[in-house]
């Protein structure tokens, strides 16, 4: 078990909480460049080494219990690292437990359904954590952005008139609070990169050609609706921080102290589902204390009995040495 306190993980995402009802003007209320070289700074370093075993332990205890899904939704402008995000918070689990889905124009079946559908069909299982790539929120954001995408859904005439983006935001809203009420706990993050660093990211891609790929005519086109953007993500900010599926910013301008800040509210989450392995009844224990008995019995000449309790002593010792060592030099500040 990591040695990381709950309520240091909690101090340290708390400043990239959107509190619910307050009216989030961007850049005005978060800096993309507030993380700048502080990846290396000693909560954030403390994150990053042992946030990554955390969600590990949580995870395999979210598959075990059963009862509890998270999805993790990702949105962002072009570069802001998603994908090098995605790879690393979810490098340290296990594969099985998780899914992750992207989501690009829709296409035309799914454009014969409501707008919530395609995502949906992708929600995570109970002790699965999902992410998406993109989600249900770019529905109130690339779509506002650009009426015609609007234009060109199937809907009724009548559900595109009035303020439509109010409306989605209470559906959403409403969606997610039903999902919450299931199990399923939403962890909200919007990568905020700046537009000089997107500029620069967008040149390395061009400048280096095994990033080439990454790049696309079409970034650049978005680019030039950076500040229409600005405005639809304050909005999203501004009208889905829920108590039950809060946003949280994260400064973007550096890659490593974004990393650490999305595993840090990942790892909040999962600290406060706080899943259990399922009880062992008392028969069942009673069942491995007889095998027990007999594998032991099997035991070659010159063999240990129990190999494996002799490991698991000789481990507990190593690690309780290993943390009264900590515990001593923090005490004396080295
Ligand atoms: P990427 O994730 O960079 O590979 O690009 C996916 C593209 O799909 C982005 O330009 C998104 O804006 C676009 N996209 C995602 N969801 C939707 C949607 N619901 N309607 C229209 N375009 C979308
Ligand atoms: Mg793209």
């Amino acid at each position: 078990m990591a040695d990381l306190s709950p309520r240091r993980i909690a101090g340290f995402i708390e400043p990239f909480r959107v509190t619910p009802g307050s009216k989030v003007k961007l850049p005005r209320d978060f800096d993309p460049g507030s993380g700048v070289g502080r990846a290396k700074a000693s909560l954030a370093k403390e994150v990053l080494s042992e946030g990554i075993d955390l969600l590990a332990e949580y995870q395999a205890r979210l598959a075990a219990q059963d009862t509890y899904g998270v999805l993790v939704v990702l949105q962002a402008m072009d570069a802001a690292g998603k994908d090098g995000t995605i790879r690393h918070v979810m490098s340290g689990v296990n594969p099985q437990g998780v899914s992750v889905h992207g989501f690009k124009v829709p296409s035309a079946t799914e454009l014969d359904h409501d707008y919530l559908w395609r995502y949906a069909r992708q929600l995570p299982a109970r002790g699965q954590i999902g992410i998406f790539n993109r989600s249900y929120y770019e529905e109130v954001l690339v779509v506002r952005v650009h009426p015609k995408i609007l234009a060109g859904q199937r809907m009724p005439a009548k559900s595109k008139r009035g303020d439509v983006w109010r409306r989605r935001f209470r559906e959403i809203n409403d969606w997610e609070r039903y999902l919450t009420d299931n199990g399923f706990r939403i962890v909200k993050l919007f990568l905020n990169v700046s537009k000089e660093e997107q500029r620069r990211r967008f040149l390395a891609r061009i400048d280096e050609p095994e990033k080439n790929w990454k790049f696309s005519a079409n970034d650049a086109k978005e680019r030039a609706f950076w500040d229409d953007y600005q405005k639809a993500f304050a909005d999203v900010l501004s009208n889905t921080s829920t108590e039950w599926a809060p946003w949280y910013v994260i400064p973007a301008d550096d890659k490593p102290f974004a990393r650490v800040a999305a595993a840090g509210v990942i790892a909040n989450a999962l600290i406060e589902i706080d899943p259990q392995y399922p009880k062992v009844s008392t028969e069942a224990r009673d069942a491995l204390a007889m095998a027990k008995v007999g594998l032991e019995a099997e035991a070659p000449a010159g063999a240990l009995p129990d190999p494996v309790e002799a490991e698991l002593t000789e481990k507990a010792t190593r690690k309780s040495r290993k943390t009264k060592t900590k515990s001593r030099k923090r005490k004396s500040g080295k």
